[in-house]
């Protein structure tokens, strides 16, 4: 396992920025850690990193303990925290000669990086003269610079616009192929362009872990449905393969959620018509990540749960 993190925990005053969560990632994926505003993601990275220590829980690296062994593990991560604090006044060769003194990197590593974050053109200029999306490569080389085998990387697309977003992906995705990539985001579509896996957490709590591929192939499939009339939880139950009912309005409009690769329209049409109920409308759509997200990130009041 390139991380793992166990029961971590943080609490800030009488806050749980952290609660309990556990995850590892293998060697080699990137993950996409996702979740809104307030989440607890930056709290997880910098614990990660050995910024901060957690209240509770166990963090490795690496099969490392970042508790006692923090100084070897900076070698092996490359950590873009959140806002990417960078020296505005400083030349962007300046700035990674700079930062390549921590770990004693050589002139020629630093000109490799230079030429793979895209920065050549832009090598002797002042941070400060570059745009936010060549700001964000300068960020990336120098967590690249000591070539760490595992990235942490705290929203290094927020607040870039749709071409510099674009740009960075691919890049990400590029540096991927031969690390280890944990990439916060609040940005669902981030995940989807750049992710192989997806760990959601919300209000400090882990509240999905999946890969994309099954969420692709899981054949999840969801019925908008409106009856003219009212129908039990318990008549619904009986079609096959269903393993949601949610309620969403209150009123006949329901979302049945199944598991099937089969259309289940030309079912629920039948079912209807068995109960001599009318459908006023019905539409069917394939489960993906937004549903995940949306179910993972809102609470449920007891009048819509199923
Ligand atoms: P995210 O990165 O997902 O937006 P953070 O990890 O930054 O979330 O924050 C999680 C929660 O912990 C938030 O409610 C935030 O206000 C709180 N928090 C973060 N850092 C501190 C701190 N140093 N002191 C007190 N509360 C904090
Ligand atoms: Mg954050």
């Amino acid at each position: 396992m390139s991380i793992k993190v166990e029961n971590l925990t943080k609490i800030y005053g009488s806050q749980k920025a952290v609660n309990d969560v556990s995850f590892s990632i293998k060697s080699g994926e990137i993950v996409g850690f996702l979740g809104p505003n307030g989440a607890g993601k930056s709290t997880t990275m910098k614990i990660l990193t050995g910024f901060i220590s957690p209240t509770s829980g166990k963090a490795f690296v690496n099969e490392k303990s970042v508790a006692t062994e923090k100084l070897q593990i900076q070698k092996e991560i490359g950590y873009l925290p959140e806002h990417n604090p960078l020296y505005l006044e400083m030349y962007v060769r300046e700035y990674l000669q700079f930062c390549g003194r921590v770990h004693k990197i050589e002139k020629k590593r630093i000109e490799e990086v230079i030429t793979l974050t895209g920065l050549t053109l832009e090598a002797h200029k002042k941070i400060e003269q570059l745009s936010k999306g060549y700001r964000q490569r300068v960020g990336l080389a120098a967590a690249l610079l000591h070539n760490p085998e595992v990235l942490i990387l705290d929203e290094p697309t927020t607040g870039l616009d749709p071409n510099q977003l674009v740009e960075i992906r691919e890049l990400i995705k590029e540096i991927g192929k031969t690390k280890t990539i944990l990439l916060s985001t609040h940005i669902m579509q981030e995940v989807e362009a750049v992710c192989d896996r997806v760990i959601i957490i919300h209000k400090g709590k882990l509240v999905a872990d999946q890969k994309l591929k099954d969420l692709r192939e899981e054949n999840q499939q969801i019925i908008q449905v409106e009856f003219d009339y009212k129908i039990e939880n318990v008549a619904l139950q009986k079609l096959p393969n269903l393993n949601k009912i949610e309620n969403p309005t209150g009123s006949f409009f329901y979302e049945l959620s199944f598991n099937t690769q089969k259309d289940m329209r030309s079912e629920v049409f039948d079912f209807a018509q068995e109960k001599g109920l009318k459908i006023l409308q019905m539409n069917q759509k394939l489960k993906n990540l937004e549903d995940l997200f949306r179910e993972a990130t809102t609470e449920k009041t007891p009048t819509n749960k199923a």
